[in-house]
Order: structure tokens, then sequence, then C-alpha cells
């Protein structure tokens, strides 16, 4: 493509981006297409002659930095910065995170006891914990650890009385405890474990402690919810998810490691064809240690721009819009006497549900279920739900960064309507 063509073509492409932005009210929030429509669009393989730039963006320092600003934003003890001895690295996904360090966790841990101890080793996560970290364990045994005996009274997070109880068991019958996930902002309900006390666990037993912040982390520049981290200095691993509430677009999966020597023991290859000067000599950091592929896309750039874009102040401003508007829409639930809001609600997502008559047996998991199916299908709202402690449970979520009180508002009399016309 020469300089008139990419001219042409840019311009078409935000001509594009403009029109979708002034018209997107008029389209249904949801893809109206069916799975697999496009596979029908495409040519069955790629291109013979593949013309990328990003290869030959190998912007490793920018990376270094912005991980490091971010670190900074999130107020991450200094050990994660790369003037430490730990680092951070953009990761695809939480899941490829996750994967990579409890592969550097599983090497420290044999390094320790020896390579036979392998098949005695555990992992240990809450029931609520995202199932990315079972993907992670597939050869390991893993431990869901129910949150605790009364589940709402801790707003589903993850006891440590519960932990410790496993372990304690685990120890006595011959198993070795290594890895401790704990989440900050749980996919179903936004749980928050409790840090501190957890990773006090997992140190007194030489464990592996990862904090999963893939959603709610973004929530932690501001300095009023900080204190959902606090604790993260037990941590020796810490991610959250920049395409989640962060602005960025897919993918860009922050992670921060404390040792970043323990990704390198278990990552590292150095194969011939790819040594230079430059990694030979240890000049640079070479990522290609730090993650599962070796090649690598220029992500750091969005997250660049998005920093810069935006700001400190407009970020946070951004962040306390959507906890403000998910309050509104907490309230709202809360004054008509047929719902209920089932787990407090902490940053964006309201967990709730309609209110069954007395001697419903299901809990009123169908009723919701068809309340959520009804309003889905006016093609104007889009929830999700889960189910907590048995109750199908509705999820709204605000993420979207043009969503105003209008939209709240009139969600919500979509699915008052709907409940209206159910009952
Ligand atoms: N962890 C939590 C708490 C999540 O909510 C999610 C996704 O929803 C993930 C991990 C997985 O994220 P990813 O799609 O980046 O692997």
């Amino acid at each position: 493509m020469d300089a008139e063509q990419l001219r042409e073509h840019a311009h078409k492409m935000v001509d594009f981006i403009a029109d979708y932005y002034k018209s997107i009210e008029n389209f249904p929030v949801l893809s109206q297409v069916e799975p697999g429509y496009l596979r029908g669009m495409l040519p069955d393989s790629a291109p013979d002659h593949p013309e990328s730039l990003e290869d030959i963006f190998n912007a490793t320092e920018l990376e270094m930095i912005v991980l490091d600003w971010l670190a900074k934003l999130l107020n991450l003890p200094d050990y994660f910065l790369l003037g430490g001895q730990g680092g951070g690295v953009i990761q695809g996904t939480a899941s490829e995170a996750v994967l990579v360090v409890l592969l550097a966790a599983r090497e420290r841990t044999l390094t320790r006891v020896g390579k036979n101890a392998l098949g005695k080793l555990v992992v240990y996560a809450s029931d609520q914990t995202h199932s990315s970290l079972q993907k992670a364990c597939q050869g390991n045994p893993a431990r869901k650890l129910q949150v605790s005996k009364s589940d709402s009274s801790t707003n589903y997070g993850l006891s440590p009385e519960v932990l410790c109880e496993a372990i304690t068991h685990d120890i006595a019958i011959g198993l070795i405890p290594f890895f401790l996930c704990a989440t900050v902002g749980t996919t179903s309900s936004t749980a928050v474990d409790p840090l501190l006390s957890l990773g006090k666990i997992a140190k007194s037993n030489g464990m592996w402690f990862h904090v999963d912040a893939a959603y709610a982390g973004s929530a932690c520049i501001c300095p009023e919810y900080r204190h959902y981290i606090d604790g993260v200095e037990e941590a020796d691993s810490f991610n959250m998810n920049a395409h989640k509430w962060f602005l960025t677009n897919f993918d860009c999966s922050a992670l921060w490691v404390k040792d970043r020597n323990a990704l390198v023991q278990s990552l590292s290859t150095n194969p011939e064809y790819l040594k230079n000067k430059a990694s030979q000599a240890r000049l640079v950091v070479d990522y290609k240690d730090w993650q599962i592929p070796l090649g690598r896309r220029f992500r750091s750039l969005k997250l660049w721009m998005v920093l810069r874009l935006y700001g400190i102040e407009n970020l946070q401003c951004y962040i306390r819009n959507h906890i403000k508007l998910a309050k509104l829409f907490e309230g709202l639930v809360a004054q008509d006497p047929r719902f209920e809001v089932v787990t407090p609600r902490i940053f964006s997502l309201v967990c709730f549900r309609l209110l069954p008559s007395q001697n419903k047996d299901d809990h009123g998991n169908k009723l919701n279920h068809d309340l959520l199916d009804a309003v889905n299908s006016t093609g104007k709202v889009f929830i999700s739900h889960t189910v907590l402690s048995g109750k199908y449970v509705l999820r709204f979520a605000v993420g979207a960064p043009l969503t105003e009180e209008r939209h709240i508002i009139s969600a919500w009399k979509v699915l008052q309507d709907e409940a209206s016309a159910l009952l």
C-alpha cells in the first residue's frame, strides 16, 4: 500500500467509525448475526504474502515504561517495577497471565522440593475464581474452595480459615501446596478476596500468591478504591486487564511479577536462530522469556495512547462515573419491592433478581431466566446472569464509554415493563 492508498483507506475508516458513533443508538446492543457467519465470507486460508508492520516495531522499551507508569498509578510495591527485582509485561489475556505465573511457581517449587514431586503439587482458589485458572491447572490437582460457611456474609470472598483448613489437610496427606490465586472483583459478583490474610498464609507455606484483578484492578487507580488491593504487597504476581475497564481495546492484559527471574527460569529458551548481540549481552528485557508465544504485538502503544490522551484525572472520572451509574441502578432496584439486590454492589456490577412468589420451589430461577430472555430479546438492553448459592441472579454491568444516566433509567424501565408482563 502506498502513501496515497493509506491516506484514502484511513479516511474511510475514520468516517466509518465517526458515523457509527453518531448512529450508535439505532443499533441493537447485541450483534444480530449467527455464529459462524463470517467464515462463509472469507477465504479459507490466509493470504500468501503477509505485510505486517507490527514485527518491525519491537518497542520493548515502551512496554517497560508504560507498565511502570501503570504500576505507579495503582500504587503497587516498588519491587513490581523494572527498577526492582520484578517488572511488568503485557499478556494477551488474564488466562495467559495466570498460566505463565503458574508455570513459574511450579518451577520454583520443584527446584526447591525436587522434580519427582510434580504430582503432589496443589493449587488453591475459591469456587468463585475465573475458569481460566482451572484451564491453566491441567495436570495439577486444584482445590476449589467453597468461599465460606455463610457465603453472603463475606460477599463471596474466600475465607482464610477455609484456606488454612485445606492446606493443613493436604500437607497431612503428603501433598505440597504451591499456588494460591486470589481475586479482586470475581466474575460472578465482583467479590473481593482478603488479600492480606490470604497472602500471609501463602507466604508462610512457601506458596506463590497470584492476584487476579482482571476487571476490578482498573478501579484501584482511584485512591478511594485502592484499598481493595491492600495486601498486594504479599503477592508474587498481580494482573489486571486494561482491555476490560481501562479504555484499551482487546487485547491488553497487564501482568506484574515480584521476581522476573522466576518467569525467565521457567520460560526461557535460547535457540541459535534467536541469538543477537543485545540479548546475549543482556542489554534488553527479552519478553519472549516472560510469555508463552515468541512473537508479540505492539500492545503497549494503545495503553500508552490511553494514558497520555486521557490523563490520570480523566481516567479516574471515567471509573467513578461508571460506579456512580451502577449505584443509581442499584438504588432503582432497591426501591421496587418486586426485586432484590442479591449482593452489595462494590464496583460497576449490580447483582439482582426478581423475587419469586412465596411457594416457588426453584427459588424463582425460571422466573429470572425468563426475565433475562425477555429483556435481552427487546434488543435495547443486554444483561447477563450467574448462579449464586443456587439462585439464578441477573447481572447489570456498566462499562461502556458512552453510557449516560438516561441509558440506566431507560434500561431499568425495560426491566420493570418486562417484569410486569411476566408477573
Ligand atoms: N479473571 C477474571 C476475574 C475475569 O472476570 C475474567 C474474564 O471475565 C478473566 C479472568 C479472564 O479474562 P481473559 O478473557 O482476559 O482471559
